[in-house]
């Protein structure tokens, strides 16, 4: 690789560093040093050079990076306090929902056959074809303007290196800036990573409407609207391969695997929304807990082995990113009904990205009538859709 990426991603590691030397703002120090050392992981990531992080950029701000550690704690006790104000609407809200997803997602499955998988043509692009089809997705969005500039500046890197693993496919923001870097790891052409591409394209996307300064860029780690524009592009993405007759069957399978991966998310979302409060604060190393919390959630969840890792591998960072990705997959099933009739520049989609700015609360899903009732009718509605499409092989 890709000697040009990797001296693109050190001219922009000077960039910010001579940044990071001038300001006095401790918010702007922080993003930059997360931002400069995001960099150096992706560059470790794509290329087998071990390189180190300046150490003087890290050195001269000790006491910087002192306070983003206590910083972060901060955000994160505050982000277990949050939930368990909300804990009880998040137990109603999730309780509605399993009971019905569940049953339809598998019987729809049954009825589809969906263990058969599409050929492996359909699953590949010629690379022209990967990124015209991306071009004419995103045409569809009114977001040409958009995908050409990422395109054009190189701000997604493709990561083929076999002999390092990372995430899947991340986005670096930077909120000075204002840049974003898009990296997929283990990119070929084909559907998977279409739709990884697509997925952080929806992250790239938010970041540019929302502008954020370092401060809120900060508090968005934390964010339960993390995942919701990129949920969003995936469902708006596989709706146009679908609609457009584009590897349609493996597009079909592919919309398949994200409903069960929703599941996954909204089981354990239930499971965690049934534990004490006491045991969510931190009471967690004593026994008496760990076994109280088992026989609490025996009575609404059969699965052993789920119970156990619910309650045994409880981290509350998990908790975190189970209700960021679950939440993201409902609103955005919402949105995706909006943008189908008023398109991406619609009012609903600007209320979402005020909204996202604020705290988790119930009023903005009860204003727009995001019901667990009104999910399942979109919900029905999409497995209808896929059942319509017969799969030849
Ligand atoms: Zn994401």
């Amino acid at each position: 690789m890709e000697l040009i990426a990797e001296k693109k991603l050190i001219e922009e590691i000077e960039k910010n560093s001579q940044l990071l030397e001038k300001t006095k703002n401790t918010e702007e120090k922080i993003v930059l040093i997360s931002y400069i050392e995001g960099l150096y992981e992706s560059i470790r990531n794509m290329t087998d050079h071990n390189i180190e992080s300046r150490e003087n950029t890290l050195n001269t701000n000790q006491k910087d990076l002192k306070k983003y550690v206590k910083k972060i704690k901060i955000y994160n006790d505050k982000w277990i306090r949050d939930f368990t104000i909300f804990k009880n609407f998040h137990f109603k809200y999730t309780s509605q929902l399993i009971i019905h997803t569940e049953k339809l997602l598998w019987d729809t499955k049954k009825e589809i056959k969906e263990e058969k998988r599409p050929c492996i043509q359909e699953m590949y692009f010629q690379k022209e074809e990967f990124y015209h089809i991306l071009l004419e997705f995103m045409k569809s969005l009114n977001l040409e303007d958009f995908y050409k500039n990422m395109i054009e500046n190189k701000n997604i890197y493709p990561i083929n290196n076999i002999r390092k693993t990372t995430a899947r496919a991340y986005t670096l923001h930077n909120p000075i800036t204002k840049q974003n870097n898009i990296f997929i790891k283990n990119f070929e052409y084909n559907i998977s990573s279409m739709m990884r591409l697509v997925h952080e394209l929806g992250h790239a996307y938010y970041f540019e409407k929302m502008k954020f300064t370092p401060k809120e860029y900060l508090k968005y780690t934390n964010s339960y609207y993390k995942e919701t524009t990129s949920k969003l592009f995936e469902k708006l993405y596989l709706d146009f391969m679908i609609n457009n007759s584009i590897r349609k069957e493996a597009c079909k399978i592919q919309n398949l695997d994200c409903l069960e991966n929703n599941l996954a998310f909204l089981s354990f979302s239930f499971a965690y929304s049934l534990l004490d409060d006491e045991f969510l604060w931190g009471f967690r190393d004593d026994e008496k807990y760990k076994r109280k919390q088992e026989s609490r959630l025996s009575q609404f969840i059969q699965d052993k082995a789920f119970i156990k890792k619910t309650v045994y591998d409880f981290d509350k960072l998990d908790v975190r990113d189970n209700y960021i990705y679950m939440y993201g997959d409902i609103i955005s099933m919402f949105l995706k009904n909006d943008v189908d009739k008023e398109g991406l520049q619609g009012k609903k989609i600007e209320d979402f990205l005020l909204a996202s700015k604020r705290n988790f609360n119930t009023k903005y899903l009860q204003k727009n009538s995001m019901t667990p009732n009104h999910y399942l009718k979109l919900y029905k509605e999409q497995l209808k859709h896929l059942k319509k499409i017969i799969v030849y092989f």
